[in-house]
């Protein structure tokens, strides 16, 4: 049994690259989910979900780090057009408050506000769309599980899970699941693993110095049967099934 990738952007490679790419991811995955993040990259995501049916499951949504390049009419339009598409998940959204004070550096608290209504509108949209909705959070957890807590949508994947273990327990009581790897965190232990999801992030991720690729799901699959102290098999077959189950694909 292979294991399935929930957050691979294969859109983010040379589209010379692509196919090779996907091919060998093939021989190591079951499927993946491809989140997309802004107009451009969407168009990419939903063509090779397409070409690769039943391989690559794809999301949409406009991700926090190209808001300070669009305008709101703009979002909104793009919102619009990820409403009408055939997806499993409204995702990338959320909150990335790292980029603004270390990258973009002004009008931080605006656009700190504008963060916060687009992923709203992302979460508000996902519910409609009766979706989970796929969230990225850097140097912002709290205020992501402030703003869960508060609009509690109907599903939701904390992908690369930052928070703590209390805030994971928190997650895990609104029914929500939390996804993480090719380093899988060592309180992941203490979660039960009908509620963990598994990812590389590739080509993001940093794995020992290098960007991450779809085999590096296997490092996933091997560190949380080592913390959980059972077989890859087990995790294989459970993470899948959470996948079919959340995403109902
Ligand atoms: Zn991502």
């Amino acid at each position: 049994m292979k294991p399935f990738d929930i957050h691979v952007h294969f859109e983010a490679f040379k589209p010379k690259q692509v196919d090779g790419l996907i091919a060998d991811a093939k021989k190591v995955l079951s499927g993946a989910i491809n989140p997309g993040t802004y107009p451009k990259a969407n168009r990419v995501v939903l063509k090779l979900a397409r070409k690769y049916k039943d391989f690559i499951w794809p999301a949409l949504a406009v991700h926090p780090i190209y808001l300070p390049k669009m305008t709101d009419e703009q979002i909104e339009q793009e919102l619009d057009f990820i409403s009408k598409q055939n997806i499993v998940a409204i995702g990338e959204a959320g909150l990335d408050y790292f980029w603004l004070k270390k990258v973009i550096k002004k009008n931080v608290d605006e656009e700190k506000k504008r963060q916060i209504k687009f992923f709203k509108k992302q979460i508000k949209l996902a519910d409609k769309m009766n979706i989970p909705i796929i969230i990225h959070s850097r140097w912002s957890i709290a205020r992501v599980i402030k703003i869960l807590k508060e609009m509690r949508p109907k599903k939701a994947v904390l992908h690369g899970f930052s928070g703590n273990l209390e805030q994971a327990k928190d997650m895990i009581d609104l029914g929500y699941m939390l996804s993480n790897g090719p380093r899988v965190r060592e309180f992941f232990k203490d979660l039960p693993l009908n509620k963990i999801l598994l990812e590389t992030d590739a080509p993001y991720m940093k794995v020992n110095d290098r960007n991450a690729a779809p085999k590096d799901i296997l490092l996933a699959v091997k560190k949380l049967a080592e913390l959980k102290n059972i077989s890859e098999e087990k995790v294989i077959k459970q993470t899948n099934k959470n996948v079919k189950k959340y995403f109902e694909i």
